[in-house]
């Protein structure tokens, strides 16, 4: 049974929402790949501060396996430091995971 905030009215029409505009999962789509999303996952977990309820932008649609994926890297807490939470690369070469470590290195 899903936890606070999943099981409210309110996320479930905010997922709808999600879904609508970003119908594809949104790290295969970064990999060229198109694939159906059925999971709308928090850019920031809401255990790490993130709102429960937040702007479409502050949710990424995504497909089953990327999310299994991101939840097992990242949010367990067990990921190594330099863990991606994606794996893949888009089209310029860059890593398609906007938290790798190398992104960051750029904005410097
Ligand atoms: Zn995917």
């Amino acid at each position: 049974m899903a936890d606070w905030p999943y099981n409210t009215g309110a996320w479930r029409k905010l997922r709808a929402a999600k879904l609508v505009a970003a119908p594809l999962c949104e790290h295969c789509k970064a990999r060229g790949v198109l694939v159906q999303a059925n999971t709308v996952d928090h850019n920031t977990p809401i255990a790490k501060g993130g709102a429960p309820f937040p702007a479409l932008e502050g949710l990424t649609s995504l497909c089953e396996r990327c999310h299994n994926e991101k939840t097992a890297t990242h949010d367990r807490g067990t990921a190594k430091p330099f863990a991606r939470r994606f794996k893949g690369f888009d089209a310029s070469g860059n890593p398609i995971d906007l938290a790798d470590e190398w992104h960051r290195m750029r904005e410097k």
